[in-house]
């Protein structure tokens, strides 16, 4: 017998999207494509799952322009089972979007990044980095302490045009944001390993278990920490125990200190 492929049976059901019995459907349902159950459903109702049901069946592929139109809309819906499904399959489909739409939202206030470990001096030696950097946007001041060198705080005031490029590069380039998904240690001491804490670190943008990490409990002061407010009054307070800059904190490190180098000469 030649193969026949697999087609789905019955008759489908434009609300929940199923293919179901004959006898799901009334005469009427049958010829409007909606099955009992659905029929029984509000008109709200019926048009939220049709909503869902389209987004579960959007092709894997690119999509177009105006599937991708329709979903953005759908993501500000006021019923929020469907809001939440377009962002989620939004997410999906555009894994940065949600990131490039944080960027345009968030706006440094203040920011304090301090570091106690050693860094590369640009030689292939290692040396102290032991200072703690405070910025604030609206008074255009930096400043650092040098703890190795046990001087006083330096502070000097950037021009607004600086200030303004220096906050936009902290997020948009370095994504300070993301640093506490990236870098940030998982505290489940039992369950993981530290070579397993490593390779978590380095493969960056995964979060941990319900998407939460924590930080390890505190044994001594950290290597590093960065406290960042907000404009829109969210604050992001994070730390390291490791006894390294990762890339992204190193940059900053090095950003920062130039302001008081140049500032010397
Ligand atoms: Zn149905």
């Amino acid at each position: 017998m030649p193969k026949r492929k697999n087609r789905p049976h019955g008759h489908y059901c434009k609300i929940c999207g199923e293919y179901k019995a004959n006898e799901k459907f009334s005469g009427k349902g049958h010829a409007a494509h909606i099955c009992k159950s659905c029929s029984r459903l509000s008109a709200a109702e019926k048009a939220a799952a049709m909503d869902i049901n389209r987004m579960m069946n959007l092709p894997m592929r690119r999509l177009s322009d105006n599937e991708k139109k329709w979903l953005e809309n759908k993501m500000h819906d006021k019923r929020l089972e469907v809001a939440d499904m377009a962002r989620e399959i939004y997410g999906a489909h555009f894994p940065y979007a949600e990131r490039n739409a944080m960027k345009k939202q968030l706006m440094i206030n203040t920011l304090s990044f301090e570091v106690h470990t050693e860094v590369y001096d640009g030689y292939g030696d290692m040396e102290p980095a032991d200072r703690q950097f405070m910025l604030g946007r609206k008074s255009r001041v930096l400043s650092m302490t040098d703890f190795h060198a046990d001087s006083m705080e330096q502070s000097i005031t950037l021009e607004s045009g600086q200030m303004a490029k220096l906050v936009r590069y902290i997020v948009h380039t370095l994504e300070v944001f993301m640093w506490g998904q990236n870098y940030s240690l998982m505290t489940d001491e039992d369950t993981f390993s530290d070579d397993f804490l490593a390779g978590e670190i380095f493969d960056g943008f995964e979060p941990g278990e319900n998407g939460v990490f924590q930080e390890k409990e505190p044994e001594g002061r950290p290597s590093w920490r960065v406290r960042v407010e907000y404009t829109n009054h969210t604050t992001q307070d994070m730390s390291s125990y490791d006894d390294y800059l990762p890339e992204r904190p190193e940059e900053l490190y090095f950003c920062l200190l130039e302001y008081f180098e140049t500032e010397e000469e």
